[in-house]
């Protein structure tokens, strides 16, 4: 079977359209990771049917021995390459992107809902999912759920897999059925049932049993991880429950494809107070995260001097996103930031700790304790004390890889090593091996750091000349040096971009071959035929990342 074979079956098949147009093609070659993977086809699949039909296809077309796969796709704003292939996308943007009901403490919503849209509709309940990620205005449910997001406020909250409940699923069978918390009975009952989703129950069951002192060994020892699959989080010890959309959370589109979930949701606080450390040394930072972190900030973030002086910058484009009202009066709050880049007063590094709380005065009361909690440091530290004051910092915050991204032509964001996590604690010992670390390559790119400082969970974005060799043989040389450091320290290698092409080739160095082995098992179990995105989260090589790597010029 070529590719004229299948896009006439799978037109035949779906509802909705199969397209090899060359625009289609190359949008969907690219996500915001540092590769490029050319697909055969893309489709836009109306409903759960045509998914259904689009996997049997595919496993169909595998079947009989032709070497095609498919990977699920909503916004494609993944950093680590999740949903790129040369096979089929299944596009979840164009029609799959429909809100279901918002309840008192839950929305339904399918994949292909942006953020921005879904808490649009979550707030007119006064409700939002607190895990949304810092591409919050760009990225849609599709990979929030299965990348396992986060984001500012995860330091409180939590992430994604905290607040997915179920989720209806495609199998790599093009059968359907929904995951959900099971009692133990109803988890007999699943598994007595002669199909693949019956087999999944069983073998999932008998893995978690056999390996569950393998499996508690490995849990992460940070706060948050979206490396490996999350074979932690499927058995609910508290409820005595077995959820696998859970581990749906998380899997990047390689145990299923997901066509509506159910997520859990949180009434925000309704008063905040940010207080704003501007730093001229990284020395004295373990002191401050520590004496901030007792005061419990909500969000406890940071950015550094390249992105402060790219943001005053690239201001104009920044603001030109927004209403012209807003824009003016953002402009105006800038003019500080403005002169202090004029005029070379930019700090190292500038973080911020938001206190959330039900009244102004309890935001206000824990942002001053903090701030009075630093004092004898001899810092620049400033309150900001509601929303409207921080709005610029957040602003900056968020858009600081898209910044990078959009502005500096000629040189490429490379994320390699973009979302480490590694206990706050060790930040005396690691921060100072990481900058000599970092120093000894200096020759190839400048970076720029922003972060979850509250978590451990740093964003190192470098800016690379990619058409030179010797720059991205450093991509495969620096990042098993950094990543040696994060796990000597008891971290993890993704926090929440997921491992993608860029990092699945280093869980075993991660998680040791034992559990990489639970990782391939569970693949095999939920996907025989291995069609749902393979090479990521198993079975990926650095052959992978040195072939599919761009090479042009930014
Ligand atoms: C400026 C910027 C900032 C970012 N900040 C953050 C951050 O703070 N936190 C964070 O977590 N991430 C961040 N990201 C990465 C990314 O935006 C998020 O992970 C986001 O949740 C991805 O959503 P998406 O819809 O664009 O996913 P996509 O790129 O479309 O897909 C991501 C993965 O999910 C899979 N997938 C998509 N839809 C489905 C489906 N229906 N069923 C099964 N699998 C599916 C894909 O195959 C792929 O593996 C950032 C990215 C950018 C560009």
């Amino acid at each position: 079977m070529n590719t004229t074979d299948l896009k006439k079956a799978l037109q035949g098949a779906m509802r909705g359209e199969v397209t090899d147009d060359a625009a289609a093609l190359a949008t969907n070659s690219r996500d915001t990771s540092l590769f490029e993977r050319k697909p055969e086809l893309v489709v836009y699949p109306e409903d759960a049917n045509d998914v259904s039909a689009v996997v049997k296809e595919v496993g169909c077309a595998r079947s009989s021995g032709v070497e095609v796969s498919l990977a699920a796709r909503s916004a494609g704003t993944d950093m680590s390459g999740g949903p790129l292939t040369t096979g089929v996308v299944v596009s979840f943007i164009k029609h799959m992107n429909k809100m279901g009901e918002v309840g008192d403490d839950f929305a339904v919503t399918e994949p292909g809902v942006f953020y921005r849209d879904f808490e649009k509709a979550t707030l007119e309940k006064g409700l939002i999912l607190p895990s949304y990620p810092a591409s919050r205005e760009i990225a849609a449910m599709g990979g929030i759920v299965a990348n396992n997001s986060g984001g500012e406020r995860t330091l409180e909250y939590g992430k994604t897999e905290k607040y997915i409940e179920e989720v209806e699923v495609v199998l790599s069978d093009g059968s359907q059925t929904t995951f959900k918390a099971l009692t133990p009975s109803e988890l007999e009952e699943k598994k007595a049932v002669q199909t693949l989703e019956g087999s999944i129950y069983r073998e999932m069951d008998a893995l978690l049993a056999d390996n569950a002192a393998l499996i508690e060994e490995h849990r992460p020892k940070v706060s948050k991880n979206s490396a490996g699959y999350g074979l932690w989080n499927i058995r609910d010890a508290k409820t005595s429950t077995f959820n696998l959309a859970k581990l749906i959370c998380g899997s990047q589109g390689t145990l299923a494809l997901w066509t509506k979930a159910k997520l859990k949701l949180v009434k925000p606080k309704e008063h905040s107070a940010m207080l704003i450390v501007f730093l001229s040394s990284l020395d004295i930072l373990p002191e401050i995260v520590k004496r901030v972190l007792v005061q419990e900030p909500e969000s406890f973030e940071s950015f550094d001097d390249h992105t402060f002086s790219l943001a005053v910058k690239f201001l104009p484009q920044m603001l030109s996103q927004m209403g012209l009202i807003r824009a003016t009066k953002l402009g105006i709050d800038f003019i500080p930031e403005a002169l202090m880049v004029a005029t070379g007063g930019v700090q190292k590094l500038l973080l911020m700790a938001e206190f959330a709380e039900d009244t102004a005065e309890e935001a206000d009361r824990k942002a001053v304790a903090a701030q009075t909690a630093l004092a004898d440091l001899n810092l620049r530290t400033k309150i900001e004390k509601n929303e409207k004051e921080s709005e610029k910092y957040w602003i900056i915050r968020r858009e600081s890889f898209n910044l990078l991204r959009k502005n500096v032509h000629g040189l490429h964001t490379a994320p390699f090593i973009d979302d480490f996590v590694v206990p706050p604690s060790c930040y005396p010992e690691f921060l100072p091996k990481l900058n000599a670390l970092l120093d000894e390559y200096k020759s190839h790119f400048i970076y720029t750091i922003a972060g979850h400082i509250g978590n451990g969970n740093f964003h190192i974005i470098p800016l690379m000349d990619l058409t030179k060799e010797e720059n991205r043989q450093v991509i495969l040389d620096l990042a098993p040096r950094v990543y040696e450091l994060v796990i000597k320290e008891g971290g993890t290698t993704t926090g929440e971009h997921n491992d993608g092409i860029i990092r699945t080739p280093y869980l075993p160095m991660l998680f040791g071959e034992e559990m990489v082995a639970l990782f391939e098992k569970t693949k095999k179990i939920f996907d025989p035929l291995n069609i749902l995105n393979p090479g990521k989260k198993v079975g990926g090589t650095f052959a992978d990342i040195k072939r599919d790597m761009l090479r042009d010029v930014a």
